[in-house]
């Protein structure tokens, strides 16, 4: 474990990787996945063939209602590879300067941009302009001005707008919610975000300002961020942060190396959050009621994600998140099905907003009053 972690970092990779769960061969949570499906396939672009869009692509593989159809990158080499070893037509290849003629292939339903953060904002609103229905990995732009135009665009274009928010849909983590909302912690008093590794490559586009929007915040903080939103239940209202930097060469002028942050809730619950790209072993949340507590650890790895409560330890299965995120997004796209905790373009501007939030709060010291 100890030396392909080493090689990830290395490699830049985002510790979500650490937890490393076969890409395929899971069950999935959905309950009707055996049972033969002849409802509408999505046919998705994957946009971007890096390392995630990789794991998505393998998970894809074993998807009922989402299928792999098309690419659109920037090195010819990986689309060839991409086309042999996932039968991808080269009618439905594209890269980043002519991919707005998608518009003209109805063998695409969505594309799923799975590029730099910094990229993602004028991407979408591209892949909205050819009127294809976009899903966008986190964090879904680099701030919420962005965020709000990417909703607007899509809205404009009357296509959907979906983040890959994989964690929605995880078995346990919906068990977590699930009792929260039945009442069986009581009221919800405290949250405990823990997110965070030790980043490898200097060189690499996380480490890079312009492509990144940020540091750790937007790469691993947001976990914590959004969890503590779907966890707690509620949106938070006040915000405070602080940053420390040990390494000013590799963490530059806007690029955040490890931020504290805290949150209030309208209930008068508080967050206590940690993100940071030079600490590792950190993939923790953990909820405290009046009547009991939950604890995932790890949280949002690829899984298998691990958790307990007072009552004792969760059992739900484990999957492989990417394949569930795919057959679910079909259904929110095709039947308008609305998840537990929405995956929208408008989930992810609060997010952002926080996010923004958060940097206002380190750079003034002082506390910040957001209503979401
Ligand atoms: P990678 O660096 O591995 O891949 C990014 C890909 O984007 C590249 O391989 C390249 O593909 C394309 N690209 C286009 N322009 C650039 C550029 N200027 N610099 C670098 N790459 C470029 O990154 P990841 O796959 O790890 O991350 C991509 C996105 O996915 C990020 O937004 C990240 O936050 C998110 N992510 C989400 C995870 C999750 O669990 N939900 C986990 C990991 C990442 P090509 O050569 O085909 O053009």
């Amino acid at each position: 474990m100890n030396s392909r972690r080493d090689f990830l970092q290395k490699l830049g990779v985002s510790a979500l990787a650490l937890h490393l769960a076969p890409l395929s061969g899971f069950a999935s949570c959905t309950d009707d996945r055996n049972k033969a499906y002849d409802g509408p396939v999505l046919r998705v672009a994957i946009m971007g063939l890096g390392s995630y869009g990789t794991r998505v692509a393998e998970a894809m593989q074993s998807c009922t209602k989402a299928k792999l159809v098309g690419v659109i990158s920037g090195t010819p080499s990986k689309v060839k590879d991409w086309q042999s070893k996932f039968k991808i037509p080269e009618k439905n290849c594209y890269n980043y300067e002519n991919f707005d003629n998608i518009k003209n292939n109805p063998d695409i339903d969505a594309v799923y941009v799975i590029t730099p953060n910094g990229l993602h904002h004028d991407q979408v609103i591209r892949v909205a302009k050819a009127g294809k229905h976009a899903i966008c990995e986190k964090p879904m732009s680099v701030n919420a001005q962005q965020g709000q135009e990417m909703v607007d665009a899509c809205k404009k274009a009357n296509v959907k707008l979906l983040v890959g928010y994989r964690m929605h849909f995880e078995p346990k983590t919906l068990e977590v919610i699930r009792m929260r909302k039945a009442g069986e912690f009581g009221k919800i008093m405290f949250f405990q975000g823990q997110c965070g590794f030790k980043i490898g490559d200097p060189t690499q586009w996380r480490l890079n300002k312009q492509l990144a929007g940020g540091g750790a915040m937007m790469d691993i903080g947001i976990y914590a961020i959004n969890g503590s939103r779907y966890m707690i239940g509620e949106e938070p209202v006040w915000v405070t942060a602080q940053e420390t930097k040990t390494d000013t060469v590799k963490f530059k002028e806007g690029v955040d190396e490890t931020i504290q942050f805290q949150f209030g809730f309208p209930s008068g619950a508080v967050a206590s959050c940690l993100s940071t790209y030079n600490m590792n072993n950190l993939d923790r949340f953990f909820l405290d009621g009046e009547k009991g507590f939950a604890e995932l650890q790890p949280s949002t790895g690829y899984g298998p994600i691990q958790g307990r409560t007072h009552k004792g330890e969760l059992n739900q299965p484990v999957t492989t998140h990417q394949t569930v995120q795919m057959d679910e997004m079909a259904g929110i796209i095709f039947s308008n099905n609305q998840p537990v905790v929405p995956v929208n373009g408008e989930e992810a501007v609060k997010d952002l907003k926080i996010i923004d939030a958060i940097y206002l709060a380190v750079k003034t010291g002082k506390k910040v009053d957001i209503s979401l």
